[in-house]
């Protein structure tokens, strides 16, 4: 295979361009460069091509400069023909209309038609503005997911009409599309790009699109961000005013520039691409250092494995605004992998990793070659240096660029005041609460504690690296859950949870903590565990005496009477679930009331003090006793038959028969008792029952002369 390279200067450069071809057999395809708008002059200049060489397929199209090896020129046209050994190729073209459905349809009918074995490459030529290039791809990759596609939109002329030609043999069209496909056994394709296109200033969100429509970023008119960014004289001739400095986005893990194509009378802005709402662009420009290094990396890549028969270069014309002069030098730098032909369109097509795109200001290579039972295994070519002497970077890019830059600068500023103030705002908010806030590493030491933590427990953070462990502070016995906690919390990445504890004070006493501790390890800007907390002691207090108020009686303090019969609802559920026997023993003074009637009310409630502490003292820890009322007592006795609850109300009776009671005057007294037991065998049977069965008990008791026990049943 072999790629010639022949400026048309007329009927005689064809003439000289066929006797360098020779006599050849395989297929020939002539790419046919023009900056020519002009349907009639394209026509005249491919018929003078085909007259001459018949059998050749001509394509082409209209752009910005064409590309032959390292020269980059304006105003030539070009023939760049490629001479296949074996590969064949088939070409074909359609017209199309502007809605992108029939531009898919159509672009998918086409590629179905050039289907074939051992296709290797789809090369595309489509209009600038006419065709919807995103349309076409979409088409081609519906009949052929696979197949890899190069090529370029056509480029127009920024001073003139947005208008562009693109033809195929005696076909020339505004608005259509033209389809080569290139297949071969041994033909190998090796595809490669290059931007160098480099973001500048801070991220823009697009807020408001559709599809290649962008209307706001960052909430902002499209125009007035151009305007604030880029100034006034590019706002005022917007699209042509931004040229080279495209929108940046991501596309499959790609930087994709976006150009600025039409500023529409709805106040948006149509780009070469579509948008997303929500994602993130940047104002970009081609970097000339970065197009320069990028290609001399390109031109190692394609070397890897020997020198390419030819070298299909579709580059942005962005090229030439950005390095002027040097603008060859980017080709140059391509030579070693191969001869170059090719020209500076406005969109280049590429596949990336597995999908086909329309990349932007770039320049995009597709390498050919054709291996017969040759050995090309050459070594490399040294990859010639770069430099960028000699030339300057344009001088509108820099007044643009650094017109954005003082802007951006300025807006940095002021957010920086702006945040400055929220720091202090929120700084002196931490610092001035009063519940504790601190922030841990995964293991709990200490990063940050609020000032107030000191207030609540009196460590400061240089105390509490000598205790080596915030967890030491804790309380031995609440070590373990707090830790269990934390521990649970490291696995859940921003879970909260609440945990109470109690904490030595560095005065020594002990206080009780009710925290709240969130896991903040994945947040970026805080990465720590963070823990909230208040003292609660003296809430702890009041709830601890509340609860003893409302379960005991004031005068002897045991279970009032309420607290007594929930205990032994309980206490029966209990059994029941377990089939053991419970027991109640209910006690009445004898004779009380003549006690109050003799010796007054307070020598009456003394009794009844003494009474209780009798009572307490005989019976076991898991035994209950409550005042019923009066001078009326319960005994609760879980696990207990009946004959344990009559020995039991015995050994009371004889207690309280034996004890002595002092009177305020030191004058002794004597009292005595009277109990009735009853039983739940295997806790079956109604609470009501019980208590009234041990009730009769204790009447009959008392009929029985008093100072006796009388068992139910
Ligand atoms: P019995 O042997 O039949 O039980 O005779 P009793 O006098 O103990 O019988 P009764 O139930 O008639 O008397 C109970 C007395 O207990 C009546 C009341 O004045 C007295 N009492 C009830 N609650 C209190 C109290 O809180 N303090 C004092 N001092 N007396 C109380
Ligand atoms: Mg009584
Ligand atoms: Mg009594």
């Amino acid at each position: 295979m072999r790629l010639l390279n022949a400026y048309y200067t007329g009927p005689a450069s064809v003439e000289a361009l066929a006797e360098r071809i020779g006599r050849h057999y395989g297929d020939v395809l002539i790419q046919v460069f023009s900056r020519s708008r002009d349907p009639v002059m394209v026509r005249h200049l491919v018929s003078t091509v085909r007259q001459r060489l018949p059998r050749a397929v001509v394509i082409g199209m209209s752009c910005y400069g064409t590309v032959a090896d390292d020269r980059v020129g304006r105003r030539d046209t070009l023939l760049s023909v490629l001479l296949f050994d074996e590969a064949r190729i088939a070409a074909a073209s359609a017209a199309v209309g502007h809605r992108p459905e029939e531009v898919r349809t159509k672009a998918a009918a086409l590629a179905k038609g050039l289907d074939r074995d051992h296709l290797r490459c789809l090369l595309l030529l489509t209009n600038h503005d006419g065709v919807d290039a995103h349309a076409v791809l979409d088409g081609v990759r519906s009949v052929m997911p696979t197949t890899p596609v190069a090529g370029a939109r056509a480029g127009v002329d920024p001073a003139g009409p947005q208008r562009s030609l693109v033809w195929h043999n005696d076909t020339v069209t505004e608005r259509g599309l033209v389809m080569v496909a290139l297949a071969g056994e041994h033909l190998q394709i090796r595809q490669e790009f290059n931007t160098g296109v480099a973001p500048v200033g801070r991220p823009l969100r697009v807020t408001h699109c559709a599809g290649s429509h962008l209307m706001e970023l960052d909430g902002v008119p499209v125009l007035d961000v151009y305007r604030q960014y880029l100034g006034n004289d590019v706002a005022r001739s917007l699209p042509g005013g931004a040229r080279g400095f495209p929108l940046l986005a991501r596309r499959h893990g790609i930087d994709v520039a976006l150009d600025a194509l039409e500023y529409c009378e709805d106040g948006s802005m149509r780009y070469s691409g579509p948008f997303r709402e929500g994602e993130w662009v940047y104002f970009s420009f081609p970097h000339a250092e970065r197009i320069l290094t990028g290609a001399s990396e390109l031109a190692g890549r394609l070397q890897e494995d020997g020198r390419l028969d030819a070298l299909l270069v579709y580059a942005s014309a962005s090229r030439l605004w950005t390095l002027g002069e040097g603008a060859g030098m980017e080709t140059a730098l391509l030579r070693g992998a191969g001869p170059v032909g090719g020209c500076l369109g406005s969109g280049e097509f590429s596949r990336v990793g597995n999908v086909n795109l329309l990349l932007g200001q770039s320049l995009s290579v597709l390498g050919l070659r054709e291996a017969i039972g040759v050995d090309r295994q050459s070594p490399p070519a040294e990859p010639p240096q770069v430099s960028l002497c000699g030339y300057g970077v344009h001088v509108r890019t820099v007044r643009i660029l650094h017109g954005m830059i003082s802007r951006m600068t300025d807006e940095l500023a002021t957010a920086n005041q702006v945040l400055q103030r929220e720091r202090t705002f929120y700084r002196s908010l931490i610092e001035e609460m009063i519940d504790g806030l601190s922030l841990h590493d995964e293991q709990g030491r200490t990063l940050y504690q609020s000032p107030s933590n000191v207030t609540i427990h009196g460590w400061t953070a240089d105390d509490i690296d000598e205790v080596e462990h915030p967890l030491k502070l804790i309380v031995r016995a609440d070590q373990a859950q707090f830790r269990r906690a934390w521990c649970r919390l490291l696995s859940q990445p921003g879970a909260r949870k609440r945990v109470e504890f109690r904490m030595r004070h560095k005065q020594g006493h002990e206080i009780a903590i009710e925290a709240q501790v969130r896991n903040c390890l994945d947040i970026p800007e805080i990465g720590a565990m963070v823990v909230y907390f208040r003292d609660v002691t003296e809430i702890k207090r009041l709830e601890d005496e509340l609860r003893q108020l409302a379960t005991t009686d004031g005068l002897t303090r045991l279970a009032n009477r309420r607290h007594f019969l929930e205990r032994t609802q309980q206490e029966q559920r209990r059994s029941s679930r377990n089939r053991q026997p419970m027991a109640v023993v209910v006690l009445d003074l004898d004779h009380f009331k003549r006690i109050n009637d003799t010796l007054g009310h307070d020598a009456g409630d003394r009794v009844l003090k003494s009474v209780a502490n009798v009572l307490r003292a005989e019976m076991r820890d898991q035994d209950l006793v409550g005042r019923l009322g009066g001078e009326e007592f319960g005994v609760l006795l879980p696990e207990t038959d009946l004959e344990g609850a009559a020995i039991t109300a015995e050994r009371l009776r004889k207690a309280l028969e034996k004890h002595q009671i002092r009177l305020r005057d030191g004058s002794p007294l004597r009292i005595t008792a009277t109990l009735g037991a009853a039983c739940l065998p295997g806790g079956e049977g109604s609470l009501d029952a019980l208590l009234r069965s041990a009730d009769e008990a204790l009447y009959r008791a008392k009929r029985a002369g008093r100072n006796c026990v009388r068992a139910a049943g």
